[in-house]
């Protein structure tokens, strides 16, 4: 068989997952939470189990009637994905494939970069200034589709809500998506009142807060008629049942939600005391991880492995030299701690 991918899809690198050669505790190379799902998320995937011979609703209608009663807004005003990243292809196909333009920040999401890629789209690039979001020069770039990421990853840091509501307001490009993957470990307002007045998309994902990076849902928050055109190229059950049963289950447990933000932010401080403590110079961070930049990258990602921690080395993010350290809990930070050489 003589295979001949399309030009723009040759020589593509996969998406670089963070290592799972760790202890437990010591998962900290891809921002999952560690306080796992709420307990109730258990139960509710057993009795989803009993059903598992049909297919998945579609349209997710009790997740989405359970997000737009959390988000004050209509269900249609809803759209579930297999984790955030399918919305992100979906966005790319729908409104910047085949030669279309899709705008982000450098460094970006690897995501909205390698989405806009697959699609055939070009992809224009505004730096970060001070490892945050210029969304002046952003406003500026014409496209067809513009991502910020607030809080960003891979930095931590915020756009305030004046900005970005500015930002929306005066942006070239066609259609806004907001990613707040971070957002409920932030002190910045949400975007969801644009998303709502369909001003901008706001994204979403259970793979932090809520503990569910391995059940694989997102959701993205405005426009119906935009999530109609993302609707009409979905694969209809992208979403299984299990999944969703898991997101209902997680979204009803508001104790288990609050005690998981509540002990990142805490701990969030102590591993950025730490850091300083060591003579490093972390990027003071709004998210559920800390980048650390200037460090001797290969040789500290391996000196935390050899004490059963995983992190993640910031030459795959876009930030060559530094390493993304995801919050840990306590145990974790005691391991950290014990394990963290000074900066050099
Ligand atoms: C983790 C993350 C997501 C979530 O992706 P899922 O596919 O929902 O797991 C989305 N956006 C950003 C910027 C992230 O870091």
């Amino acid at each position: 068989m003589r295979v001949e991918p399309r030009p723009w899809v040759k020589g593509l690198t996969p998406y670089q997952p963070g290592s799972h050669r760790a202890a437990p505790e010591g998962m900290l190379a891809s921002n999952e939470s560690p306080y796992g799902p709420s307990p109730r998320v258990r139960d509710a995937v057993a009795d989803a189990v009993r059903d598992l011979h049909r297919y998945p609703d579609p349209s997710a209608a009790r997740l989405r009637a359970a997000l737009a009663r959390r988000h004050g807004v209509d269900p249609e005003q809803v759209l579930i994905g297999n984790g955030s990243d399918e919305l992100i292809y979906l966005l790319a196909w729908a409104f910047a494939a085949g030669g279309g333009t899709v705008l982000c920040a450098d460094p970006a999401y690897a995501l909205d970069v390698l989405s806009a890629v697959v699609a055939g789209a070009d992809v224009r690039r505004v730096p970060l200034v001070r490892w945050r979001h210029d969304l002046e020069a952003m406003a500026r770039v014409e496209a067809d589709l513009a991502y910020l990421v607030n809080p960003h990853n891979p930095t931590g840091t915020v756009s305030d809500g004046a900005s970005v509501e500015r930002f929306v307001a005066t942006a070239r490009a066609r259609v806004v998506v907001v990613d707040e993957a971070y957002i409920d470990f932030a002190q910045v307002p949400s975007a969801m009142p644009l998303a709502a007045a369909g001003k901008a998309l706001v994204l979403r994902t259970f793979s932090k807060v809520f503990g569910l990076a391995g059940a694989r849902v997102g959701y993205l928050v405005g426009d119906p008629e935009v999530l109609d055109v993302l609707r009409s190229i979905r694969a209809p059950f992208s979403v299984g049942a299990l999944a969703q049963a898991a997101a209902v289950a997680a979204l009803a447990d508001t104790e288990h939600y609050e005690a998981a933000r509540r002990r990142t932010i805490v701990n969030r401080a102590r591993l950025t005391d730490l850091l300083r403590e060591r003579g490093y110079a972390p990027v003071a961070s709004q998210a559920n991880f800390v980048l650390v930049p200037d460090v001797a990258e290969g040789a500290l990602v391996e000196r935390l492995a050899r004490d059963g921690i995983a992190v993640r080395p910031g030459s795959v993010l876009g930030v060559p030299g530094s390493v993304r350290i995801s919050v840990p809990d306590d145990v974790g930070l005691a391991r950290l701690a014990a394990a963290l050489p000074p900066a050099s």
